[in-house]
């Protein structure tokens, strides 16, 4: 923290980040000048402490082993164990994953899955980054008996790291970062591909499907065979939930290639892709070839005209359907996100948020600009903009929703004021204002790049002029000030 404190570049929100540090001075470098600041601090037991107390945790058996007494005649414990048993390489001990669909454990089942844990393997469980439970050091012998018990519980379930395994996050579930609904998209997945039984298809049966709900990636999409994250579109005036495609990522190899990322799609429309997808390399994979392998035969090229006819958003006079998210009846909308609880003040609390659909915006625009739609990054760069300075005026003046009054009101209360252009930000304002009087026309790829820059810009000093505006408001009630 102190490194970065001390070196970070504090310049744009967006480079405020460790891995720029990292990136710039080099691991090596960084690691010596921790070191340095380290060598400075006096010593905290806090920073070590907890090493001894885990090493005396360390886990080993609680049974002497016990071989495994050959098959059992039920068919639901032999595919249980196809594909959540693995060998241990200790004879005569197995490690067994619990499977818990979309990663949900409720808490009785969770007390009585401690109890079943110390039956067999003494106190140690394990999480995994697939949302499951691992028991290590399961006597071969008691498989049967464990998988009774584990059915006991509804946590009998086989395909632990199938294609039915779908990890997703918690999205507009419960992330106010989340743009479509990661885990109403993997829930319908997932109820699809179980009806299939493709768990257990020879080709399909072992890909990774992740989702994110938006970009920051906390689904690991990108290190998924399939993988998707939230986005939206609008068309006349309604918001359609969509999701990014990325094909073709793995975790082998210390995650050695992110996937390609192959355009967005409405959310309604991804088990199609999924179904598209698998059909095909069930039917063209050659000689046992990866996924990945698989994907770059095929190149972007052709993956993506696979998909091509998905991509199109019906209107919403022809049908609603694409603009409702999975699991919800009511129709999609960005400002479902403006949930104003929580702690801090209403007002503030709607402006943070606000702001932060604003930095999806900018996002979604370069996106757009990777994918060539330059007219359509036009619109979103400037929905963008708009969209931060109306996080301020609501922040002052209550909610106002015309474009046209947002800009008047962001006018006359901020530029006019110079409280937006502190620290030389008066330009990035104009951006804004020029842009509401006079759209974009007929964009090329120069021209659009640089409207994503501004409305970075823009933002940039919009979250600058509202982190001051905080701060003032903190110190006049600090003083006492109503
Ligand atoms: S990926 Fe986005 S929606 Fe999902 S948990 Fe992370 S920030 Fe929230």
């Amino acid at each position: 923290m102190r490194v970065h404190s001390k070196y970070g570049d504090k310049s744009a929100r967006n480079k405020a980040r460790m891995k720029f540090l990292v990136a710039k001075l080099g691991i090596e470098e960084f690691a010596r000048r921790v070191g340095e600041e380290r060598a400075a601090l006096p010593h905290d037991p806090r920073w070590d402490g907890f090493l001894d107390e885990a090493l005396a945790r360390a886990d080993g058996p609680a049974h002497p082993p016990g071989r495994d007494p050959g098959p059992s005649p039920s068919p639901d414990f032999l595919a249980w164990r196809r594909t959540n048993v693995t060998p241990q390489k200790q004879p005569g001990y197995a490690v067994v994953a619990v499977t818990l669909p979309l990663g949900d454990l409720s808490a009785s089942q969770l007390r009585a899955l401690a109890d079943v844990a110390r039956r067999y393997v003494g106190d140690n469980v394990r999480l995994t980054s697939e949302q499951n439970l691992v028991l290590r050091w399961v006597r071969e012998s008691d498989l049967g008996a464990l998988y009774t018990d584990l059915c006991a519980l509804g946590l009998g379930q086989p395909g632990a790291g199938t294609i039915v395994d779908i990890t997703a996050c918690p999205g507009t579930d419960t992330c106010r970062l989340g743009i479509s609904s990661s885990r109403g998209l993997a829930a319908e997945l997932r109820t699809r591909l179980l009806a299939q039984n493709l768990a257990f298809d020879e080709a399909v049966g072992g890909l990774s499907i992740k989702i994110s709900g938006c970009f920051n990636s906390c689904g690991r999409h990108h290190v998924a065979d399939l993988g998707f994250y939230g986005s939206s579109r609008t068309l006349g005036g309604h918001v359609a939930p969509h999701f990014m495609v990325v094909l073709g990522g793995t975790e082998r190899g210390n995650a050695e290639s992110f996937g390609l990322p192959l355009g967005s799609i409405p959310s309604k429309n991804i088990p199609d892709v999924v179904e598209r997808i698998t059909t095909r390399f069930r039917r063209e994979r050659q000689n046992g070839e990866s996924f990945q392998a698989f994907a770059a035969r095929l190149g972007k090229k052709e993956l993506k005209a696979m998909l091509d006819d998905l991509k199109e958003l019906r209107d919403f006079e022809v049908s609603s359907e694409p603009y409702r998210d999975w699991g919800d009846a009511r129709l999609f909308s960005l400002d479902d996100m403006m949930n104003t609880e929580g702690p801090g003040p209403p007002a503030v609390r709607r402006a943070q948020l606000e702001l932060a659909a604003a930095d999806r915006l900018a996002w979604q625009a370069q996106l757009e600009l990777e994918a060539g739609a330059y007219e359509q990054v036009a619109t979103t760069a400037y929905a963008a903009m708009l969209a931060g300075a109306r996080a301020l005026v609501h922040l002052e003046d209550g909610l106002i929703e015309h474009p046209d009054a947002i800009v008047e009101r962001f006018r006359a209360r901020f530029v006019e004021t110079g409280l937006f252009a502190a620290n030389g930000a008066g330009r990035f304002a104009h951006y804004l204002l020029s842009r509401h009087a006079s759209p974009l026309a007929q964009p090329d790829a120069e021209t659009a790049r640089e409207e994503v820059h501004r409305a970075q810009l823009f933002l940039e000093a919009a979250h600058a002029c509202y982190g001051r505006l905080a701060a003032a408001s903190n110190h006049l009630q600090s003083a006492g000030v109503p």
